[in-house]
């Protein structure tokens, strides 16, 4: 069989990457958006952390945790070696000790079924700082040594050219679906006609344009988000920890000085590309209430990326209703740079007929069809 995905953020190029190993004929296509969700990302990955209560979102990002050193190690034996991504560990501050031993307890819980966290560890304010310097005296944290970074852009493409590499052929360009009837028989790119026996729509937060032409109307949103990028010279901050507050802004760093500190969510700002006064001023002033040490360092960027979202907020995976040929995923959030390579994987069963590990009735599409 033949297939298409027009979209090669991180679910796309994963999907593509796997249909590919698998020996399946793959053309993807991509327009290179600016605010791609993949590009802009943090890139944390621990999920055993959250608040939030809904399993088969829980579910589908602890093994989108999981899969990761599974999927690093089959890239580097295709000789991809530069994904950014790093067990670099993520330590949880707080304030007060009875907030830390809350969080202490739910962490020990899921270390229980989800051994891929690793250690977990209450830590000192000096063993805190020790770990991330630039944090002000005195917090305390719970350490999860399993957590790991990413880059987005450098994992997304080390799976564009991995799937290359395995036979795929990669198109740049805007793409449309073509269809005769209820079947989608192929995408239109560049003024060109491709044909396939299945087209599958990664699209992200654009997806909604894709689809609108054939008459289906899929309640996908983009979430604004603005992020910045900082540098601290002279510094090997490659191994530092990811950092999390205990409220939604968070801090991480990569080699060479570099630091992420983010994001903003802004539901209502439409595909809005600009870097607003008010998000930097409020990012800035959240890091330098946790770590002032960040006040030297140098201010490098903002970058805007729009998160993709379905109602509910959970991620949909299957066939497009009342069509032929199409399949869609999509709404992965917030958290897609952690779930994105173990759905496309799992997309990427789906479109071969064979049987996924998620029961796919927990991400139903039809409750994205309005
Ligand atoms: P995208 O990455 O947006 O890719 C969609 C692609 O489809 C784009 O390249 C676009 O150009 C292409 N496309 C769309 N329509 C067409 C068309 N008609 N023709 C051709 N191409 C088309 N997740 C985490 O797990 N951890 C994090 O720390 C984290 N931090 C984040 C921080 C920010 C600032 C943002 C914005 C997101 C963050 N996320 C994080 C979430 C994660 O980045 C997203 O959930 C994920 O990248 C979505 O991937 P995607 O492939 O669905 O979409």
């Amino acid at each position: 069989p033949t297939f298409i995905i027009i979209g090669a953020g991180i679910l796309g190029a994963s999907t593509a990457y796997h249909l590919a190993k698998q020996g399946a004929d793959v053309t993807l296509i991509d327009r290179n958006d600016p605010s791609q969700a993949t590009a802009a990302a943090a890139g944390i990955v621990c999920p055993w952390l959250t608040n939030r209560r809904n399993k088969p979102w829980y579910r589908l990002v602890t093994e989108g945790a999981k899969y990761y050193p599974a999927l690093i190690q089959k890239l580097e034996n295709d000789g991809e070696m530069e994904t950014g991504y790093a067990r670099v560990g993520a330590i949880n501050i707080f304030d007060t000790k009875e907030k830390l031993n809350n969080k202490m307890d739910l962490a020990r819980q899921r270390q229980a079924n989800t051994p891929e966290m690793g250690d977990v560890t209450a830590l000192s304010p000096a063993e805190t700082k020790a770990l991330f310097p630039p944090v002000s005296d005195g917090y305390r944290a719970v350490h999860i040594s399993g957590a790991a970074r990413v880059n987005g852009s450098a994992l997304c493409d080390a799976l564009i050219r991995g799937a290359e590499k395995n036979g795929a052929s990669v198109i740049r360009g805007n793409a449309s679906l073509m269809s005769q009837g209820s079947t989608i028989t192929g995408a239109t790119v560049n003024g060109e006609n491709y044909y396939a026996d299945q087209v599958i729509v990664t699209g992200g937060a654009w997806a909604k344009d894709l689809l609108t032409p054939l008459g289906k109307n899929v309640l996908v949103t983009p979430q604004k988000a603005q992020i910045v990028h900082l540098n601290i010279p002279h510094t090997d901050t490659a191994s530092w920890s990811v950092l999390m507050p205990p409220y939604n802004q968070y801090m991480l760093t990569f080699g060479g000085g570099k630091v992420v500190v983010g994001a903003t969510q802004e539901d209502n700002a439409g595909f809005d590309e600009r870097v607003t006064m008010g998000a930097v001023h409020e990012m800035f002033d959240k890091a330098l209430k946790v770590a002032p040490g960040l006040s030297s360092s140098t201010y490098v960027e903002t970058r805007v990326g729009f998160r993709p979202f379905t109602p509910g907020h959970l991620p949909i995976i299957g066939p497009v209703p009342h069509t032929e040929g199409l399949l869609i995923a999509n709404g992965l959030g917030a958290s897609g740079l952690t779930s994105g390579p173990y759905l496309g994987l799992e997309l990427a069963k789906l479109a071969l007929g064979q049987p996924t590990d998620l029961d796919l009735d927990d991400y139903d599409v039809t409750s994205a069809f309005g």
